[in-house]
């Protein structure tokens, strides 16, 4: 047992503990059970350097959580490499994880659920419960702390899971969609919570969503991803905090969105499973917000 936390998890209130992300060469098939390869991931070369925050848009099935699953070491390549600073991908407490569904454990309290992923690290009890405290209070939770899941609302869960992804102060938080299920208020009281916790924290952050405006809002850099692949990787550049106002709408911001949009539409109007396919005409652009 340890007073300390382990060297995979830096010290939460303490300096910059992001890890750079490298896909060299990274493939992934999957079966179907009718026999057919299905190509989530395709010979992605990326490098994501330490305390970035990415986000990753694209159309539904393009690969995007199959490659959250791949930095996390969940899901092994069939063929590439990859490797958080410089090691391949350990599950466990290094890495943070966040999902739209808060995928809380019911009978456990607050308090239990962000100390879940601490457990399994060596720590002491009360080291935990000091990791777990601190970083209640940097979500707002601390009063909360006791309380069950089922007496939580939406936004409290997905604010519970937060905790949870970034409790320790894990050098890697991998995000998937995590803000798609709340409404637009309590959306961007998240964002502006994430965005000054990785300010604190700075974990390497790859978020993936829906939103091109979330990705703008958030990021330093937009991946847009198509049939396995990286098709677009933007650097954003833009001061923060940001807010897309409407003159901003005609200026880097909306000239960025645009940008990303069309490349979405364009890769949702060539997938012939979708809905729009084919379509010459403009797409509803308020679908893939
Ligand atoms: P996205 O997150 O962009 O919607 P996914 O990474 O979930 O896309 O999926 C990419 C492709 O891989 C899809 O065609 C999906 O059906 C397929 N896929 C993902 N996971 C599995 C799996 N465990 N078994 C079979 N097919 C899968
Ligand atoms: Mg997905």
């Amino acid at each position: 047992m340890r007073d300390v936390a382990p060297q995979e998890r830096g010290d939460a209130a303490g300096p910059a503990s992001g890890s750079a992300i490298h896909f060299d060469g990274v493939s992934k098939s999957f079966v179907l059970s009718g026999g057919e390869h299905v190509h989530a991931i395709d010979n992605v070369h990326l490098r994501v350097p330490a305390n970035q925050f990415v986000a990753i848009v694209g159309p539904s099935g393009c690969g995007k959580s199959t490659l959250l699953r791949l930095a996390d070491g969940l899901v092994a390549p069939d063929a590439g490499r990859v490797s958080i600073a410089g090691s391949a991908p350990k599950p466990g407490p290094g890495i943070g994880m966040m999902f739209q569904n808060f995928r809380l454990i019911p009978w456990r309290n607050v308090a239990g659920n962000v100390g879940f992923a601490l457990e399994s690290s060596g720590l002491r009890r009360a080291a935990i419960d000091e990791y777990v405290q601190k970083q209640l209070q940097q979500v707002g939770l601390a009063r909360w702390s006791n309380h069950y899941p089922a007496q939580l609302s939406g936004g409290m869960k997905q604010r519970v899971a937060l905790a949870r992804a970034l409790v320790g102060g894990p050098q890697i938080v991998l995000m998937d969609e995590p803000f798609a299920s709340l409404d637009a208020q309590t959306r961007e009281l998240m964002q502006d919570d994430l965005l000054a916790l990785w300010d604190r924290q700075r974990p390497t952050i790859v978020f993936v969503t829906h939103s091109v405006d979330e990705a703008l809002m958030l990021a330093d850099r937009v991946l847009v991803m198509g049939g396995g692949r990286v098709l677009d990787d933007i650097m954003v550049g833009l001061p923060r905090p940001r807010i897309p106002t409407d003159a901003e709408q005609a200026g880097p911001y909306g000239q960025l969105r645009r940008h990303i949009w069309h490349r979405i539409r364009d890769l949702v109007m060539a997938d012939p499973n979708s809905a729009f396919f084919g379509r010459t005409g403009s797409a509803p652009e308020s679908g893939i917000r």
